[in-house]
C-alpha cells in the first residue's frame, strides 16, 4: 500500500503533523523509537494549556488524539534507510519492513552532546538545563552556574541575567569569552570561573556545588549549559536536501525542503528556538505543505 506521507519522529513536530494530516483524511504512518531528546526533564513549559506537563503524558494525549484519525498509524519502530523512488520514496525500517510513501516528513528531533564535565548527565534535565525560556521561571533568583564551552557562553549569560543576577560563567578551561565580553559581564556582576569543572556536587540530580580542579568551591542551585546539537537523523543531507549554516533544513514556510516530495519540521529543521510549541507548528506547517503538493498532483488527473 502506498502511503501519502511517512513521518519520521513522534515528538511535537511530528505528532501534529500526523494530526493534521489525518484531519485532511490522509494515509499517514508515523514512525517513532522514542528517545525524545526531553525525556531527562520532569516537566515542560511553555506550551500554552499544558504548562508544567510531563513528557510522557505530552504524548499520551497526542496518541489519545491521533486514535480518532483512521488513516494514521503510529509505528513504534526505527527508520533506518529513505531511498527515493521512481515515484516517491521507500522506507526501511530496524524491522526490517519496506513501506513506499510519496512523501517524507523529517521530524527526528536532535542529539545533544552535553559539555564535558564529569557527571553532568546525572543533572541535566532536573538542575541544570540548556533553554531559560523552557526552565528559567522555576530557576528565578537563585545562584546559577551558566556553564558553556563554546561562544554561546556571552549570550547564554546575558539572556538568564532576566531570571537571576547570581550568576557565574563556568567556561570549563575554554576560551570561550574575550576580555571585552568578561568585562562587559563584569559590569553587571556576573563572575567568569575559566578552571575546569573537576564535579558537580548535590543530591538526585539537584546542584548544590560545583568544584574546581584548583579545588574551590561554589555554592550553584543550578544553571544552564550550551550543549552541541546535532540531527537526530542523517536522512537529510543523504537525500540531498540543502542544509543552514546551524545544521537544519533550508525550508519554506510549509517545511518543503530543497528535494522534492522530503519536508522537515521541528528542532532537526530550526535548530533553534527549540521549543515544543514551534516544533509542534512546523509539524502543522509542514502537512499543510504535504496536502497541498498531494492535491496538486491529483486535483488535475482524470
Ligand atoms: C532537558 C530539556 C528540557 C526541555 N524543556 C522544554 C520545555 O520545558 N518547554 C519546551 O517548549 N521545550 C522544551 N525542550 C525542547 C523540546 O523538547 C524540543 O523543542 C521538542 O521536543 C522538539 O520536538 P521535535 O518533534 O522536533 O523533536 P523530538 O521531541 O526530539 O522528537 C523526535 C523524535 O524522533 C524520534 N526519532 C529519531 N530518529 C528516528 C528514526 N530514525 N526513526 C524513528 N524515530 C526517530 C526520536 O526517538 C524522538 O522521539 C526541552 C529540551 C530538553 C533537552
Amino acid at each position: 500500500m502506498w502511503l501519502d506521507c511517512a513521518i519520521i519522529g513522534g515528538g511535537p513536530a511530528g505528532l501534529n503533523a500526523a494530526l493534521v494530516l489525518g484531519r485532511s483524511r490522509r494515509v499517514v504512518i508515523l514512525f517513532d523509537n522514542n528517545r525524545p531528546r526531553n525525556a531527562v526533564t520532569r516537566h515542560s513549559h511553555g506550551f500554552i494549556t499544558r504548562d508544567g506537563i510531563e513528557p510522557r503524558e505530552f504524548r499520551r494525549l497526542a496518541h489519545e488524539n491521533l486514535a480518532s484519525y483512521p488513516s494514521v498509524t503510529v509505528k513504534p519502530d526505527r527508520v533506518v534507510a529513505i531511498t527515493p523512488g521512481q515515484p516517491g520514496f521507500m522506507l526501511r525500517t530496524g524491522n526490517g519492513v519496506i513501506y513506499r510513501s510519496r512523501t517524507v516528513i523529517l521530524a527526528a528531533g536532535l542529539k545533544e552532546t552535553l559539555p564535558q564535565v564529569p557527571g553532568i548527565s546525572g543533572y541535566y534535565g532536573k538542575s541544570l538545563f540548556s533553554c531559560p525560556y523552557c526552565d528559567g521561571w522555576e530557576l528565578r533568583d537563585k545562584p546559577l552556574a551558566v556553564i558553556s564551552e563554546s561562544a554561546h557562553a556571552f549570550h547564554s549569560a546575558k539572556i538568564i541575567y532576566n531570571w537571576s543576577k547570581d550568576i557565574l560563567v563556568c567556561t570549563n578551561g575554554a576560551n570561550s569569552l574575550g576580555a571585552d565580553q568578561i568585562r562587559q559581564l563584569a559590569r553587571k556582576g556576573i563572575r567568569v570561573n575559566p578552571k575546569r569543572i573537576q564535579a558537580l556536587v548535590g543530591e538526585n540530580g539537584m546542584l548544590s556545588r560545583i568544584a574546581f580542579a584548583d579545588g574551590e568551591e561554589v555554592r550553584r542551585e543550578g544553571g544552564f549549559i550550551s550543549p552541541l546539537w546535532e540531527q537526530g537523523a542523517a536522512f537529510g543531507e543523504a537525500l540531498g536536501c540543502a542544509m543552514t549554516q546551524a545544521g537544519g533544513f533550508v525550508t519554506d514556510d510549509y517545511g518543503r525542503t530543497s528535494v522534492n516530495g522530503i519536508y522537515a519540521a521541528g528542532d532537526s529543521s530550526l535548530i533553534a528556538p527549540s521549543q515544543l510549541v514551534i516544533a509542534a507548528g512546523e509539524g502543522s506547517k509542514a502537512a499543510i505543505g504535504v496536502n497541498t503538493d498531494l492535491t496538486n498532483q491529483d486535483f488535475y488527473m482524470a
